[in-house]
C-alpha cells in the first residue's frame, strides 16, 4: 500500500441519489507531486475534489492528508487551497480582497504583515497578468478574469496542506493559457505539498501531471505517467480522451490465415498491419485465441503515413478533407466504410476525392472489441528508450 505524506484516497465513493458519482477510488499525490485528473464532463473530478476539501462527505472511503485520516475534519480546518470550477468569488470583495481572504482568516494570524500580504498578492497577480484589475469588484471581470483572481485566491496559500485547482485555465485565451500552464506548474512543484490539476483536456493533462489519473464515469479508467497514458492507454474509453486528434479506432476482425493474422474492417476491407505490432499480440493472446477475434484498432495520427498507390503494401483510400495546420496537416481519408485522420508533415498536396495509399507506421494497439479493455499495445515489449517517442510537446 502506498505510503507517504501526501494525499491518499482508498476505495473513495459517492453517490448522488442512484447517481453513483465516485465508485472506488483509489489514488494517491505524493508530497510535491502535482497530479492531472482528467476525464469527460460528470465524471467525477469535481466531486473527487470536494470529498477531500470536505465539502462533500463520501459515503465510503478515507481520506489521509499529511499522514491521518481527515474524515472528521471541518473544512475550514483541513488546510486545502481550492480553486473551485465555478470559481466562488466574493462578489463584494475587490480581486485584492479576494485573494486576500484566505491569509486574513479571523482566528489564523496570518505570518505576513500588511506590507508583505500586499506584496505576496501583488506578485500573484501580476503573474496571472490581472495585477492591473486590483480594485475591480468580480461584477466588473471578464469570465477569463473572474478565473484567475480565484486562481490567484488558491495559490497565495502558499502553506497549503494540499492545492486543488479545479479547471484552473479553461476559460483563458489559447496564448495565456500555455504560458500560465507552465507557470502553475512551476510554481505548484516548487510545494513540499501534494497538488490536483483537474482538466477535461486530456493534452492538458499530460502536460502538467507527474502523474495523470483518467477518471471515466466515476473510476480510475488509468493512473500513471503521462508517458504511459500516452503510449499505452489503457482502454478505448482512455484512448479517445487524448490526443489532438485521438487515436483512431477502427473495429476489426482478426484471422488466421495460414499462419499470417489479418484484420478485416466490418465491410470486408483488409487492414494491412505492422509484422511487429501483430507478432506482439500473438505473443501476448496466442494465435488461437485470436481466431475470428473481433477487436478494436487503435493507431494514431501520426503513426499513419499517406503515399503514392502505385507502392506495394498499401491500403487504398480516399481524401475526404484537408486541414493544412503549417508544420503538419490533417488530413481525413476513408478507409472502407471507417475514417482515419492522419496527422501529415508531408500531404503530398493530395485533394479532398483523390484516391491514395495508405500504410501504418508506427505501432497498432489492440483492444478487445467487448470491453475495450487494452490487450497488448505496440510499445510495451519495445527495445531500449531510444526506440520510444516523447510525449508531443503543446
Ligand atoms: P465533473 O466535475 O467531472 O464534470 P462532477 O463531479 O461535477 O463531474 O459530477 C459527477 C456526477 O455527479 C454528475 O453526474 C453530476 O450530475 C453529479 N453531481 C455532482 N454534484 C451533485 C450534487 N450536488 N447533487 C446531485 N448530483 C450531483
Ligand atoms: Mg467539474
Amino acid at each position: 500500500m502506498t505510503d507517504h505524506n501526501g494525499l491518499i484516497l482508498n476505495e473513495l465513493s459517492k453517490t448522488f441519489g442512484d447517481n453513483q458519482a465516485l465508485n472506488g477510488i483509489d489514488l494517491d499525490v505524493a508530497p510535491g507531486e502535482v497530479v492531472a485528473v482528467t476525464g469527460p464532463s460528470g465524471a467525477g473530478k469535481s466531486t473527487l475534489c470536494k470529498c477531500i476539501a470536505g465539502l462533500e462527505r463520501p459515503d465510503s472511503g478515507s481520506v489521509f492528508l499529511g499522514g491521518r485520516e481527515i474524515a472528521g475534519d471541518l473544512p475550514g480546518g483541513r488546510g486545502v487551497a481550492f480553486l473551485f470550477e465555478s470559481y466562488a468569488l466574493y462578489p463584494h470583495k475587490t480581486v485584492f480582497e479576494n485573494a486576500a481572504s484566505p491569509l486574513r482568516v479571523p482566528g489564523r494570524s496570518s505570518s505576513l504583515s500588511g506590507a508583505e500580504l500586499a506584496d505576496r498578492i501583488g506578485r500573484e497577480l501580476d503573474k496571472l497578468a490581472i495585477g492591473h484589475l486590483a480594485d475591480r469588484l468580480p461584477s466588473e471581470l471578464s469570465g477569463g478574469q473572474k478565473q484567475r483572481a480565484a486562481l490567484a485566491r488558491a495559490l497565495v496559500q502558499d502553506n497549503a496542506a494540499i492545492t486543488m485547482l479545479d479547471e484552473p485555465i479553461s476559460h483563458l485565451d489559447a496564448k495565456l493559457r500555455h504560458r500560465l500552464r507552465g507557470e502553475i506548474k512551476r510554481e505548484l512543484m516548487a510545494r513540499d505539498a501534494p497538488a490536483i490539476w483537474v482538466t477535461p483536456d486530456g493534452l492538458e493533462a499530460l502536460s502538467v501531471g507527474d502523474r495523470v489519473a483518467v477518471l471515466i464515469g466515476g473510476k480510475i479508467a488509468q493512473f500513471g505517467t503521462p508517458r504511459e497514458i500516452w503510449e499505452n492507454p489503457a482502454s478505448v474509453e482512455v484512448a479517445r480522451l487524448i490526443g489532438d486528434p485521438p487515436m483512431n479506432l477502427l473495429s476489426a476482425r482478426l484471422q488466421d490465415r495460414d499462419g499470417t493474422v489479418t484484420a478485416e474492417l466490418d465491410d470486408g476491407m483488409h487492414l494491412i498491419l505492422p509484422p511487429d505490432s501483430v507478432e506482439r499480440l500473438v505473443a501476448a493472446s496466442g494465435k488461437q485465441s485470436l481466431q475470428d477475434g473481433a477487436v478494436t484498432i487503435g493507431v494514431k495520427p501520426r503513426d499513419i503515413r499517406i503515399i503514392r498507390l502505385e507502392d506495394v503494401g498499401v491500403m487504398t483510400s480516399e481524401v475526404v478533407s484537408l486541414e493544412p495546420f503549417g508544420k503538419h496537416s490533417l488530413v481525413t481519408l476513408s478507409l472502407g466504410k471507417s475514417f482515419v485522420r492522419v496527422k501529415a508533415r508531408d500531404d503530398m498536396g493530395v485533394r479532398p476525392g483523390e484516391r491514395v495509399g495508405l500504410r501504418f507506421t508506427g505501432p497498432v494497439t489492440f483492444f478487445k472489441a467487448k470491453t475495450g479493455s487494452r490487450i497488448v499495445t505496440g510499445w510495451e515489449e519495445q527495445g531500449g528508450e531510444t526506440e520510444r517517442r516523447a510525449v508531443p510537446a503543446l
